[in-house]
């Protein structure tokens, strides 16, 4: 047994002050390229004349690049970044940031055309031709842009539905052949770089350094992690139905640093397909000698992956994510699962830090069968003095709720939680299964009166 009173971890492991200086850095981002083209002289040119709507267009280019630029570092993996956002959040501001630079990007190229139309006198096909033959670099640029809008169309959620994950995520990798091709034609043709050496080197360093960061954390760290680690497969446990779990022995695993509620993203180099990466979190507390994860084998690649044998070589990237206790405010903790979201809370329970009867899981499931990890969990739950509550048993039909149809029969979503865990508003919410099980969680949360900010969650896919 833990001794009952441990002393607390200091809450927040500095995440605030890292995503207030990330968000700074963004504006100021931003806030350059218009001090940019106020200087010179883009407020004084603004009208519905040619010059007017010409000057509007580099605007409008000028700020759509810039978004590229940050939506391509949110996903560069920046471990600093990471840490300050959590790559779910990250994955939704790179959405957020693609789909407006998109459309500044289609106001820059009707803005252009249709000002020099009107200054020129000219049709404004004809004008369109005319840019796009006699200016350096327009057929790259037409070329890029044609890749980002294809990129973009295929992001939209009806859109991507309909696509194989692995192939949605192959057509989305020319996004950065796209961003590639559209940006000399800034240099080569934009005012505010042809007249300004600083501008252009600003430029070109702040694009050097998106490239670098690129490098150096989507390729340069997980082949340098992968190689000091030497993860291979141990072992893969066949846990219930499609669930798995497989075992990673490697070597100075303590000095990856991955804390407990983690994820890696993991390439088991089994042959055909073996470049397919999948984010799985880890599914024990991490230790010096090997990493587990456990995953239902539900899709395209579960197949391959169960049958991955001993000695395979795996490559990761990692780790990732800030579902760990450095979020955690105050002394009691509820971990809430259903499903496979078990697997960042087996670890949790596990890793964190709390005293007797000072952390309750809930761990909800369609059918008994489904809890898996069971005993494991029985046995680190005896041994630290943490309270379990199953709740295996179909969802209610006809409305959305975290609860079994059984248990909703008796209660309201937020009566069932201060029922069956004690203090629950003081507590930190440990969050993680299927995203309408989530909503419907947090949902009853909020009305169980605990506040936002103590309700920490991941999502299993973006
Ligand atoms: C942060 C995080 C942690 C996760 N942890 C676990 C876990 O511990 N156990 C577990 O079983 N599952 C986990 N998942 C989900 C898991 O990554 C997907 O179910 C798995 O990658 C599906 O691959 P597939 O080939 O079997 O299915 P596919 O049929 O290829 O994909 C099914 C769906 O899974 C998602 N997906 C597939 N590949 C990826 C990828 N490389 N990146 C992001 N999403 C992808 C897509 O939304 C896709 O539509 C996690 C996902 C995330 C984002």
């Amino acid at each position: 047994m833990t001794p009952d009173r441990i002393p607390l971890p200091r809450p927040r492991d500095g995440a605030v002050g890292r995503a207030v200086t990330a968000a700074l850095a963004c504006v100021t981002v931003l806030v350059v390229v218009v001090v940019l083209w106020v200087s010179a002289g883009g407020m004084a040119a603004l009208g519905a004349d040619g010059t007017g709507l010409v000057t509007a267009a580099r605007l409008t280019g000028l700020v759509a690049s810039d978004l590229l630029l940050l939506q391509v570092l949110a996903m560069a993996r920046v471990p600093w970044v990471e840490r300050a956002w959590g790559q779910d959040r990250l994955a939704r501001i790179h959405r957020l940031l693609g789909f407006t630079s998109c459309w500044l990007m289609a106001a820059h190229v009707v803005l252009v055309v249709a000002g020099y139309a009107v200054s020129t006198g000219t049709g404004v096909l004809a004008q369109l031709a005319d840019l796009v033959v006699r200016y350096p670099g327009m057929l790259l640029a037409v070329a890029g842009t044609a890749l980002l809008v294809l990129v973009v169309a295929l992001s939209v959620r009806a859109a991507r539905r309909r696509v194989r994950y692995e192939n949605w995520h192959l057509l989305h990798l020319y996004a950065y052949l796209g961003v590639g091709l559209a940006l000399p034609h800034q240099l080569w043709n934009g005012a505010h770089f042809v007249t300004s050496p600083a501008a252009t080197v600003y430029w070109w360093t702040l694009w050097g350094c998106a490239a670098a960061a690129l490098l150096a954390f989507r390729v340069g760290r997980p082949l340098w992690l992968s190689r000091r680690h030497r993860l291979t497969v141990g072992e893969v446990r066949h846990e219930a139905s499609d669930v798995y779990s497989v075992y990673l022995p490697g070597r100075r695993l303590d000095r990856l640093a991955a804390r407990p509620g983690q994820f890696l993203t993991w390439r088991l180099r089994t042959g055909r397909g073996w470049s397919r990466a999948h984010p799985f979190s880890l599914s024990e507390a991490p230790r010096a000698d090997r990493l587990r994860f456990t995953f239902r084998s539900a899709g395209d690649d579960g197949g391959r992956l169960a049958g991955a044998t001993p000695g395979t070589a795996v490559l990761i990237e990692g780790p990732f994510g800030t579902l760990t206790e450095g979020r955690r405010r105050g002394e009691r903790v509820l971990l809430m699962a259903a499903g496979i979201g078990i697997t960042p809370m087996r670890a949790l329970l596990e890793g964190m830090r709390y005293a007797d009867r000072e952390l309750t899981l809930i761990y909800r499931a369609r059918s008994a069968d489904e809890l898996v990890l069971r005993d494991e969990i029985d046995a680190i739950a005896a041994e630290r003095g943490a309270q379990v509550i199953y709740l295996p048993g179909p969802p209610p039909t006809g409305r959305a709720s975290w609860l079994t149809a059984e248990l909703a029969e008796r209660y309201a979503d937020h009566e069932a939680l201060t029922h069956l865990v004690p203090e629950l508003a003081g507590r930190d919410v440990f969050l993680c299964g299927p995203p309408p099980w989530m909503a419907a969680a947090r949902a009853a949360l909020r009305a169980a009166g605990v506040p936002a900010r103590q309700v920490h969650d991941e999502r299993f896919g973006w």
